[in-house]
C-alpha cells in the first residue's frame, strides 16, 4: 500500500505540475497575443493617421500651388492687356475686346477669392447667410441667368427643365454659389460644348436639383470622397484641368446649412456624373428647424 501510494502521489505530483505549467503557458500565449494584437491595431491606427496627415500636407501643397496659379494667370493676363494699352496706340475697337478680356479675368479673381473667403468663414464656424423664404424654380433660373450671360454660354449647352416648383428657405448668394460650383464643374469635367441639363421639381417634402452633364463620369469608389476638402480626382486625359478641390466642400457646407442633402450619381467613368440636391421645402419645414434659419443673420 505505502509503496503505491508513493508511486501515485510521484504520478499525481508529477501530473498535476504539467498540467499547471501547462495552464501557466497557455494563458501566457493568450495574453501574449492579446498584446501583439492590441500594438499591431495601435499600430495600425498611428499608420492610419500618418497616412491621412501625408495626404492632407499634399493636397495642401495641391491647394497652394493651385491658388498661386489661379490668382496669378488672370493677374498677369490683365497686367499685359493694361500695359498695352498704355505704351501703344489701340485701335478703338480692339480696346472694347480687351477690356472686355479683362473684365472677364477680373470675374475670375473675384470667384476666386469669394471660394476662399467662404471656405475661410465655413473653417472659422461662422458662415454667413440671410435667409429668406423664395420661390425655388424662379430663384435657380434666375442665378442660371446670370451664370449663362457671365460665362457666353448658349442655351443649346445649357437646358433648364422644371416640372412644378415650390418655396424654400435659401440665402440667394449661397445657393448661387452652389449652382454656380455645379454648372462649373459640369464643364469642365465634360468636352467642350457639351450639353448640361437642370431638372427641378418636388419630391415629397423637398425641392430637388438635379445637374446632369454628359462629361467624364466619377469612378463609385471615389464619389464619397469628393466633397472632402482639397480633394481632387487627376484625369489623365485632361491633366491641364485646374482647381482648388474647395468647390464641392464648400457645396456641401452651404447645403448643409439650408438643412439640405447632396449626393452624387454617376455609373463610373466615361457615364456622365448627375449632382442632386434636395432642399427642404417652407411648408414641409417644422418650427423648430425654420427658427435658426430665418434667425441666422448675415455679418457682413
Ligand atoms: P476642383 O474642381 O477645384 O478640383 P471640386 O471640389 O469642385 O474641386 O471637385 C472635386 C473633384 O471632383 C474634382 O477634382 C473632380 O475630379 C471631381 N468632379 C467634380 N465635379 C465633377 C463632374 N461634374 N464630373 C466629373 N468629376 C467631377
Amino acid at each position: 500500500y505505502v509503496s503505491n501510494w508513493i508511486i501515485l502521489k510521484k504520478v499525481g505530483t508529477k501530473f498535476s505540475i504539467e498540467i499547471i505549467s501547462r495552464r501557466i503557458n497557455f494563458f501566457v500565449i493568450i495574453g501574449g497575443i492579446g498584446l501583439l494584437l492590441l500594438i499591431l491595431g495601435g499600430m495600425y491606427v498611428i499608420f492610419i493617421y500618418l497616412a491621412k496627415q501625408v495626404d492632407i500636407a499634399k493636397s495642401y501643397d495641391n491647394f497652394i500651388a493651385s491658388v498661386t496659379h489661379e490668382l496669378k494667370s488672370p493677374l498677369a493676363s490683365i497686367q499685359l492687356y493694361l500695359e498695352t494699352l498704355s505704351k501703344r496706340a489701340i485701335p478703338e475697337n480692339r480696346k472694347k475686346e480687351f477690356i472686355d478680356l479683362m473684365l472677364k479675368d477680373t470675374e475670375r479673381l473675384k470667384d476666386y477669392i469669394d471660394t476662399i473667403l467662404e471656405v475661410s468663414r465655413i473653417e472659422q464656424r461662422r458662415p454667413v447667410f440671410n435667409f429668406a423664404v423664395m420661390d425655388g424654380v424662379k430663384t435657380v433660373r434666375s442665378i442660371i441667368a446670370d451664370f449663362s450671360r457671365r460665362k457666353n454660354i448658349y442655351h443649346r449647352n445649357l437646358k433648364v427643365y422644371s416640372d412644378n416648383s415650390g418655396n424654400i428657405v435659401a440665402d440667394r448668394d449661397s445657393l448661387a454659389i452652389v449652382i454656380r460650383n455645379l454648372l462649373d464643374n459640369a464643364y469642365k469635367y465634360s468636352n467642350p460644348n457639351s450639353q448640361v441639363d437642370v431638372h427641378m421639381y418636388c419630391k415629397k417634402n423637398s425641392f430637388i436639383i438635379d445637374v446632369k452633364d454628359r462629361g467624364i463620369g466619377i469612378n463609385p469608389l471615389d464619389q464619397k470622397n469628393i466633397f472632402n476638402k482639397f480633394y481632387r480626382l487627376r484625369d489623365p486625359k485632361k491633366p491641364h484641368v485646374t482647381g482648388s478641390g474647395l468647390g464641392l466642400y464648400i457645396v456641401r457646407e452651404i447645403v448643409k446649412h439650408h438643412k439640405g442633402k447632396i449626393v452624387v450619381l454617376s455609373k463610373g467613368l466615361g457615364n456622365g456624373s448627375t449632382f442632386r440636391i434636395a432642399l427642404p421645402l417652407y411648408s414641409g419645414l417644422n418650427k423648430e428647424l425654420l427658427k435658426p434659419l430665418l434667425n441666422a443673420k448675415r455679418a457682413g
